[in-house]
């Protein structure tokens, strides 16, 4: 199963991405997870893409979709994927839909985060995420321990309110569009309420996909 997560920053794709994937039994595939380990270690990958992503910009397209060609050709991904914060922008759209025929699969569904902007400045605010593993929590400290790998929590730098108002303005411009451009291919869509507790909005999610 291929499902693509569709929601602004703060809507809760990260924190539904690994429970989803273990309820599938396939892997999350995060374009931003990838980007921040190709950053902290500093590879040319992360040199490229470090001040669009410290700014809240998109990086360009085409290194999107090098990441999203080889981890989904990949042997962990034979049975499907979940993918968080990939589809951004029409070519991206555009450019997983040639990679999956030339693997020869489809788009079982898009999930689209439905939540209002006060929330969402209200969650980021108030988020860090661990270092290592990159699980996000809210209402903690940075420099405290994270619980599921030990690993520090520190503060995103694009979660500082100027990175999260262009962030939230670049999902507006730039992902809104690709919304439509699934729904005139007829991909089934499902709305997703993403206000509550992450395990209320995770039995919405297995409840809307029938899993
Ligand atoms: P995320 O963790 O999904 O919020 O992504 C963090 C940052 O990584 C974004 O603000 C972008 O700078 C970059 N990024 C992640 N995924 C994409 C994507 N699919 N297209 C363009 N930029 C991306």
């Amino acid at each position: 199963m291929i499902i693509v997560l569709l929601g602004p920053p703060g809507s809760g794709k990260g924190t539904q991405g690994d429970p989803l994937s273990q309820a599938l039994g396939v892997p999350k595939i995060a374009t931003g997870d990838v980007l921040r380990a190709a950053v902290r270690d500093g590879t040319p990958l992360g040199l490229a893409a470090k001040s669009a992503m410290d700014r809240g910009d998109l990086v360009p397209d085409d290194v999107i979709l090098g990441i999203m060609k080889e981890a989904l050709g990949s042997d962990r991904a034979r049975h499907g994927a979940v993918l968080d914060g990939v589809v951004r922008t029409v070519p991206q759209a555009e450019g997983l839909s040639r990679v999956l025929s030339d693997l020869g699969r489809t788009l079982d569904a898009v999930l689209t985060f439905e939540i209002p902007d006060e929330e969402l400045v209200r969650r980021l605010s108030g988020r860090t995420v661990c270092d290592s593993c990159q699980t996000p929590f809210t209402g903690r400290e940075p420099g405290t321990t994270c619980e599921k790998c030990a690993g520090t929590l520190v503060r995103r730098k694009d979660d500082e309110p100027d990175a999260v108002r262009n962030r939230l303005a670049v999902y507006r411009i730039q992902t809104q569009p690709v919304l439509d451009w699934y729904r005139k291919r007829g991909t089934r869509i499902l709305e997703i309420d993403a206000l509550g507790t992450p395990e209320r909005v995770l039995q919405r999610i297995t409840m809307a996909l029938g899993a």
